[in-house]
């Protein structure tokens, strides 16, 4: 079973202003399908056929490099379209996990925003910041470079991430250009709460059952 390009919950002009249709639409027809289409390659006929996408990050750095960026391509993508909406932004409402959890572990949610914003603007070159969830279910943002992310077996913190970025210049060059810090702040506008605490929760649960 090959890994498959899921289509957009949205269309591509939905998340405009924030993020034009054309950036959204090369990002996903030639980005994320190349990462897909590449990690369907490199596991072709290997051990790797048939395993999940968190089991091989997991174990990535017993694999090739292309396993581990195409791999880290296919799924940070995944998670990046899902956890934005056109409806999205603002804060999480008080009845949900995720509120708590962040007042809990950063004090206030603004000090949540700002630990993230900064480490999306502090990540040198290309990469992703993160909002993850530890093994003892506390929250805490982290950024990871290129196509990595906080499943894997090589990076400093791991977790399981319930929001990231994208800051790789593809995700907003045409638009903003160098400015990083406007399409972060944007991108704030979009934020799908209510899939951001659905992945907290089964995260969690998983957890416990672990
Ligand atoms: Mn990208």
């Amino acid at each position: 079973m090959a890994f498959k390009l899921p289509d957009l919950p949205y269309a591509y002009d939905a998340l405009e202003p924030y993020i034009d249709a054309r950036t959204m639409e090369i990002h996903h027809t030639k980005h994320h399908a190349g990462y897909t289409n590449k990690l369907n390659n490199a596991i072709e006929g290997t051990e790797l056929a048939g395993k999940s996408i968190e089991d091989i990050l997991g174990n990535v750095s017993k694999y090739s490099t292309a396993v581990r960026n195409n791999g880290g391509g296919y799924y940070n993508h995944c998670l990046y379209w899902e956890i934005m909406s056109p409806n999205g932004g603002g804060e999480p409402t008080t009845q949900m996990n995720i509120a708590k959890a962040i007042e809990r572990d950063f004090g206030s949610f603004e000090n949540f925003k700002n630990e993230f914003i900064n480490a999306a603007l502090t990540r040198f070159g290309s990469g992703w910041a993160w909002l993850c969830t530890d093994d003892n279910d506390r929250l805490f943002v982290s950024s990871t470079p290129n196509q990595d992310n906080p499943l894997m077996d090589v990076v400093d913190q791991r977790g399981v991430p319930v929001l990231g970025i994208d800051v790789w210049e593809h995700a907003y060059y045409l638009n903003y250009q160098n400015r990083r810090a406007e399409y972060v702040n944007a991108f704030m506008n979009l934020i799908n709460w209510q899939e951001v605490t659905k992945r907290f929760n089964e995260a969690n649960e998983g957890a416990m059952k672990a």
